[in-house]
């Protein structure tokens, strides 16, 4: 390929994501002159992620907004194609913060450098099962919630990349778990397949009610990727001294004009509740100690995964609104190619 393809961020969404906030661009490839420890890279794989839908807006976060004009941002795995670095020798599979484009430059003095991955990993597993969703799961649900056997713990976007695995890390550590989700499909998935104790399929069942039947002592800890009107719903639920793991508000995202926000706040009071946010980033040194638990229940077959993959370059834009459609069924991804031989 001698041109370098990109999807450049046209507009500032005005609520729901669309395909008209994008637009197609191409480049040449920047590889002319790598300095000492530059890099040059091909995309591969892009991870989707609910996270780049507030990147898209004009608003500080934890990562400064995407400029328009400029390329969308996206956790990506890549193939280095030239390199000066000894580090990273041509071939080899790295995985970063990258950008929607088959080529990334990265100089020896940017600091978000990208990390090697072991030979022999399938490029697709530390976006998905061995990636940050499930790390946000484990920390949010052990550091975070602080669950402990015998524990109820209900899961919003439970059938999601973070929902599924701190559902099943629940279920893991003996806690009886009830996950929400999106449709029937999504929740036999759960039942069968994650072994939860039993689902909410929130479009067709009423929250509160199944609630009412499924949790007759209360709520210990809720694991929230949704926020807005199941967060207030929830709040009726915990019991005492309960513990509300704000990891997500994806209900929010999009919505022209946030939420009033739960009503009835008064419940952290009265039941001595504690709401605790995090971001992964909080716990990065901490990633070698959750791998090593991580990993044995993926290969002993205790945590069910699935990744939803789409291909094409063409089709980056219209896989990310998948996400907020409920489309993905699991991990979204997207493959660009296989690495090649060098
Ligand atoms: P995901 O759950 O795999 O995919 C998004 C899912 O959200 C969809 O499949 C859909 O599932 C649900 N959804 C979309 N719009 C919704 C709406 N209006 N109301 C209710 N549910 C809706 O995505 P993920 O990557 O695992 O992220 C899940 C959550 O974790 C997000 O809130 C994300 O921001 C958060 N997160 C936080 C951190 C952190 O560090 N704190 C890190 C990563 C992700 P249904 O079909 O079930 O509706």
């Amino acid at each position: 390929m001698s041109i370098n393809r990109q999807w450049l961020l046209a507009k500032r969404p005005q609520g729901m994501l669309s395909l008209d906030d994008f637009v197609y661009n191409e480049t040449a490839i920047p590889i002319a002159d790598l300095a000492a420890g530059d890099l040059l890279l091909r995309n591969l794989w892009f991870s989707f992620d609910p996270a780049q839908r507030g990147w898209m807006d004009d608003r500080a976060s934890y990562l400064p907004p995407v400029a328009l004009g400029e390329p969308m941002r996206a956790t990506a795995v890549a193939q280095v194609v030239a390199s000066a670095n000894e580090q990273f020798p041509e071939g080899s599979l790295v995985q970063g913060l990258f950008d929607w484009q088959d080529y990334t430059r990265v100089s020896a003095d940017n600091p978000m450098q990208p990390h090697p991955i072991p030979t022999g990993t399938p490029p697709n597993y530390p976006l998905s099962i061995f990636g940050a969703t499930s790390l946000t799961a484990y920390f949010g649900i052990l550091d975070v919630g602080k669950i402990k056997a015998g524990d109820t713990v209900v899961v919003s976007g439970a059938a999601g990349a973070v929902g599924s695995v701190a559902a099943q890390i629940a279920r893991i550590k003996g806690c009886r778990v009830i996950g929400i989700a999106g449709g029937i499909e999504k929740c036999e998935w759960l039942i069968n397949e994650c072994k939860l104790d039993a689902a909410i399929n929130y479009k067709a069942e009423n929250i509160d009610q199944q609630l009412t039947l499924l949790c007759p002592d209360g709520v210990d800890v809720f694991f929230d990727n949704v926020g807005g009107n199941t967060l207030e719903v929830l709040l009726e639920h915990m019991s005492d001294h309960g513990r509300i793991v704000s990891c997500g508000q994806i209900s929010q995202y999009n919505a022209e004009q946030p939420n009033a926000g739960p009503s009835n706040l008064n419940r952290i009071t009265e039941r001595r509740l504690r709401l605790e946010g995090f971001i992964l980033m909080d716990f990065i040194e901490r990633i070698e100690e959750a791998m090593n638990d991580i990993a044995p229940w993926v290969m002993g077959g205790e945590l069910a995964f699935r990744e939803d993959v789409q291909e094409g370059f063409e089709n980056i834009p219209a896989t990310l609104l998948r996400l907020f459609s409920g489309q993905n069924a699991g991990k979204q991804l997207l493959k660009i190619s296989d690495p090649t031989e060098v």
